[in-house]
């Protein structure tokens, strides 16, 4: 059985980036605008529940909608972290 920290991998690929790293689980749903922010979730279904819900609420004053849900589970960067939006201002 393999013993992963969500968090911690979490931390490992966005610790720098990132302002604000929140919640436990295999999915983070980061949003790009502005500073980047995680929050990470136990399921893709909540994940996508949040990303709805945010994309109606918004992140921030400056939002674009640079929001995006990644697997921990899968080590491929996201075209969003190859390629930072815009918008993004660490
Ligand atoms: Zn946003």
């Amino acid at each position: 059985m393999v013993i992963k920290s969500w968090r911690a991998e979490a931390k490992r690929r966005w610790g720098k980036k990132a302002i604000r790293i929140q919640e436990d689980g295999q999915y983070a749903f980061l949003t790009w605008c502005g500073a980047l922010e995680v929050t990470l979730l136990p399921t893709r279904d909540k994940a996508e529940e949040l990303k709805k819900e945010v994309n109606i609420t918004r992140c921030g004053g400056d939002c674009a909608l640079n929001h995006e849900i990644i697997d921990l589970s899968d080590s491929r960067l996201s075209d969003h972290e190859i390629n930072p939006p815009l918008s993004y201002s660490p």
